[in-house]
């Protein structure tokens, strides 16, 4: 099972920790820690559990595709202040452009499912 990426640094590397009680994952860069479990497959499911109930803008990063209420395409995130809850998007040409949190509509994971469902009904 993949592990999603760490909500509090961006960090892609877990650590599947095997303790005497059982398995926990752990973020390599900043030890956020998901609750111990007892099968390193329940271990993963804890760990993107918590990593889901961090609101939206903590789980985008930098290459993330989101799309804006009114617009037709997903837009790269090429930066981000999620204390501000303002994501910093790839313009055609000149400096990103800021837009808050609650402008977007659909988020990365919102975006592949969509994905999914439509190959399916090809
Ligand atoms: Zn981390």
């Amino acid at each position: 099972m993949k592990t999603h990426q760490c909500p509090i640094c961006g960090s892609k590397r877990t650590f599947l920790d095997i303790i005497p009680q059982g398995y926990q994952y752990i973020c390599t860069q900043c030890g956020l820690c998901a609750l111990r479990q007892f099968t390193p497959q329940e271990a993963a499911e804890a760990w993107n559990e918590l990593v889901f109930k961090f609101p939206p803008v903590m789980r985008v990063w930098p290459g993330d595709k989101v799309k804006l209420f009114g617009e037709r395409r997903a837009r790269r995130i090429i930066g981000k202040n999620a204390g501000r809850g303002v994501l910093y998007l790839e313009t055609f040409s000149g400096p990103p452009e800021p837009v808050r949190h609650d402008d977007v509509i659909l988020w990365p994971w919102e975006l592949n499912r969509k994905k999914e469902k439509n190959s399916k009904n090809d």
